[in-house]
């Protein structure tokens, strides 16, 4: 690029040249032949020579034409070429064809005379083909004559500024466009936003979505406030907000009622932030309607935590109660109280009117219990006809609480046994209550509950009707009765059940057994049936066991049939409710006698009335089922049941079991000799064999046998015994008969 300095170039500029490379070639060469004014020159030009190099901007020597004649590292380094690659080249070739006219319109003004000196912005071709923006400032140089020389340019890269100027430019459209986009969501936001000052709530701004919501008009809200147009529907929630919002700057999910223009309240959730506008602290509030959320999660909560009969908590909105209440009870010091309600005979309405008598008579017992007790406390219904009551913040010691707890009982006990008109009729109730106080003791939820329930059988085993306090003396029972389910169900597992047979007697005759259970407990002996068949009953475990005692007394029967003398003998065996209840419990008599090899014609079941209760239809269709494959069906303990004599011409029964308890009074009192009497005379006109139970002295059994009764079972005749003493006493029977001697005692 280097090329011979052409026609119009200066000859200051030549020499410079030259002396410039002899100076660099020979270090400070001025001579002391030189004058004063050539050394002030020299000097000033090696002062201009050297400011040339170092300046921090790009300087640049141009011909009139446009041909660079010299320029610094300053100004090469901003195009990226070295000064020696320039020189000799026009301008314009380093600029890109847009930018040319502003360099070639500044050159005529200045070489017109218009102006000293131009300024203007242009771009640079740099040598990799990038664009460099620089700022020109020109003016023309001219000799001593004033003929223009050249153009004496300096240049300044101004790339940093102008990339600030495009961000900001860029910022400012995003601004724009944001600004806009802001504004567009705030009208078009289906939520309702609104802007109101924090010191008195007055609207500044809102959007569609909250005139449509609240219904008001946009006159009616700008410059007016939210306390004036009565939208809170507790003011005192719009105070909680500011408090909030001082407190955090922000607040979320802030959940309130709000009221529209016609009234109307609803569910409003709410995210709001404090702004700055022209200095005035204002909220600026979203808010949704959640009415629909929330109705449909206070629909979810009442069916999950409300009995949908009585609308009272169920039990599980009663644990949650609980649980809080025995929390609360720690650190208030205040007793309380948790009632147990079982309604007495509730089963026998239900079935004897119905059920949907049954539930209005749950109902008004719901309503009556809520009208005994205070708004803290709670009612809940926790089973079919099972009520608790919890009695919050009785006074502080356990007694106080207790007779705070046993009038609010006797209060309820009261307004329970008040007659009900129930779908026109008049019916009666009572309840059995348990009462347990806590506070004191570090008892858990469910202990509290177990308690009360405890108290509540005592007051059922009292007669019913009745009121009972847990005394802490019950614990142990519990603890007892949990210890024992773990016993009962090693013991069935174990095999240490077994079968003791009874005898049963028909004109001096033994005829048959009643087969009754006994318990080789491992520790504590045998137990009889009054220890264990309750539990055996409420644990289910009733269902193994009668499986068991079937077993036994059908394997005892196919034994006794190999020999002459007991083949003829009978098997009584007591099948519990909840057994005969099981949907297959025909079917697995059957398959029991079936491989046992038993006779079915010597088994006889033995049920009792509360069977009779509950569905007697389908009792009906069990019983008929065991009969026509020859089993025998007796009614254990009549007399003592719901003893509807109606029901007794429908059963298939084969023999009628007189209760002991009138066997006992046979003598003594004179109603048990007349039920007795009834008894026996009924099942005769009805062709029903009967039996007697209990029978102890010969002259029950004389009575009796006046009445008509020949068949019985008691301890005259003989004790229920193991099997094997059994067959003693048969065989002692036998070779007493055998040897002409009377007979035995209990024959
Ligand atoms: P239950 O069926 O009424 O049995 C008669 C009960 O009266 C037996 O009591 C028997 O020992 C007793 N007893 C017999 N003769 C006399 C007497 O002359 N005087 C007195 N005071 N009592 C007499 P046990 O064996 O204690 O059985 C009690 C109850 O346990 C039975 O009453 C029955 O309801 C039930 N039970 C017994 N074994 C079984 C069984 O295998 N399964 C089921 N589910 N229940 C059974
Ligand atoms: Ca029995
Ligand atoms: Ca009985």
């Amino acid at each position: 690029m280097r090329t011979p300095v052409e026609e119009g170039i200066p000859v200051a500029i030549e020499e410079e040249e030259a002396d410039s490379a002899a100076g660099s070639a020979c270090g400070n060469s001025a001579g002391p032949e030189e004058t004063g004014g050539a050394r002030w020159q020299r000097d000033s030009e090696d002062r201009y020579r050297a400011s040339f190099d170092q300046a921090a901007v790009g300087i640049l020597h141009t011909s009139l034409e446009g041909r660079i004649l010299k320029c610094n590292e300053c100004f090469a380094g901003i195009v990226g070429y070295s000064p020696e690659e320039l020189v000799g080249s026009n301008f314009q070739e380093i600029t890109p064809p847009e930018d040319r006219d502003s360099g070639k319109s500044a050159a005529m003004h200045l070489l017109s005379g218009e102006v000293s000196s131009a300024s203007f912005e242009k771009r640079y071709l740099r040598r990799d083909g990038s664009l460099t923006w620089v700022t020109l400032t020109i003016s023309i140089q001219h000799d001593d004559e004033g003929r223009p020389q050249f153009f004496l340019t300096l240049v300044q890269d101004i790339n940093a500024r102008k990339q600030a100027e495009e961000l900001l430019a860029a910022a400012q459209e995003a601004l724009r466009v944001s600004e806009e986009r802001y504004r567009t969501a705030f009208q078009m936001s289906l939520d309702s936003i609104n802007l109101n000052r924090v010191s008195d709530g007055i609207y500044v701004e809102c959007n569609k979505a909250f005139l449509e919501t609240t219904g008001y008009t946009r006159e009616e809200v700008i410059g007016h406030g939210s306390i004036e147009l009565n939208i809170w529907e507790d003011p005192a929630d719009r105070g909680r907000l500011v408090e909030m919002l001082h407190r955090q700057g922000v607040c979320r999910n802030f959940e309130a009622r709000f009221r529209k223009k016609n009234g109307e309240v609803f569910w409003g959730l709410m995210s709001a932030s404090v702004i700055e506008l022209e200095g005035v602290p204002c909220i600026l509030s979203i808010a949704r309607d959640i009415s629909d959320v929330k109705t449909a999660q206070d629909e979810i909560r009442h069916l999950a935590f409300y009995d949908p009969l009585t609308e009272l908590p169920n039990r599980r909105l009663l644990l949650e109660r609980l649980r809080q209440t025995v929390t609360a009870s720690k650190r208030s010091g205040r007793q309380r109280a948790l009632l147990f309600i079982d309604l007495d005979n509730f089963k026998n309405l239900n079935d004897t009117l119905g059920h949907a008598v049954g539930d209005l008579l749950l109902k008004e017992v719901g309503e009556r219990l809520t009208g005994c007790i205070r708004a803290v406390d709670t009612a809940a219904r926790v089973g079919g006809d099972e009520f608790v009551v919890i009695l919050e913040d009785l006074g502080r010691t356990s007694e106080e609480a207790a007779a705070q707890a046993g009038n609010v009982a006797e209060k309820i006990l009261a307004s329970i046994t008040q007659p009900y008109l129930l779908a026109g009729r008049e019916c009666r109730s009572t309840a059995s209550m348990g009462i347990t106080v806590f506070g004191d003791r570090n008892e858990s939820s469910s202990a509290i509950l177990q308690q009360a329930d405890i108290a509540m059988y005592q007051a059922k085993a009292a007669g019913r009707e009745a009121i009972r306090f847990f005394a802490p003396e019950l614990q142990s029972a519990v603890n007892a009765r949990a210890a024992l389910e773990g016993e009962l169900r090693q013991g069935i597992r174990n095999r240490e059940f077994e079968l003791w047979y009874q005898p049963q007697v028909d004109g001096g005759r033994v005829v048959g057994a009643e087969a009754l259970l006994r318990w080789n407990h491992p520790r504590r002996g045998v137990l009889l049936p009054a220890e264990f068949i309750s539990l055996a009953e409420e644990t289910g475990l009733i269902v193994a066991l009668g499986n068991q005692v079937l077993e036994d007394a059908c394997r005892q029967l196919a034994v006794w049939a190999q020999r002459a003398e007991t083949a003829s003998l009978s098997v009584a065996v007591n099948v519990s409710p909840r057994q005969f209840r099981q949907a297959d419990f025909a079917d697995r008599v059957l398959a029991v006698v079936e491989t046992t090899g038993a006779n079915p014609r010597s088994l006889e079941l033995e049920i009792t009335e509360s069977l009779l209760v509950e569905d007697m239809e389908e009792t009906i269709a069990i019983m008929n089922a065991l009969r026509s494959r020859g089993l025998r069906l007796s009614l254990d303990d009549f007399g003592t049941g719901y003893s509807s004599l109606a029901y007794l011409k429908r059963l298939p029964l084969d023999r009628l079991k007189i209760d002991g308890s009138f066997v006992r009074d046979i003598l003594a009192d004179a109603t048990s000799r007349a039920i007795a009497h009834a008894i026996i005379w009924l099942s005769r006109e009805m062709h029903l064999p009967l039996l007697a139970e209990g029978v102890e002295t010969e002259a029950q059994r004389d009575c009796l046998a006046g009445f008509g009764c020949h068949v019985y079972q008691g301890y005259l005749f003989g004790a229920p015994v193991p099997v094997e003493q059994f067959q003693l006493l048969l065989d002692g029977v036998r070779e007493e008969e055998g040897s002409g001697a009377e007979a035995a005692p209990w024959i």
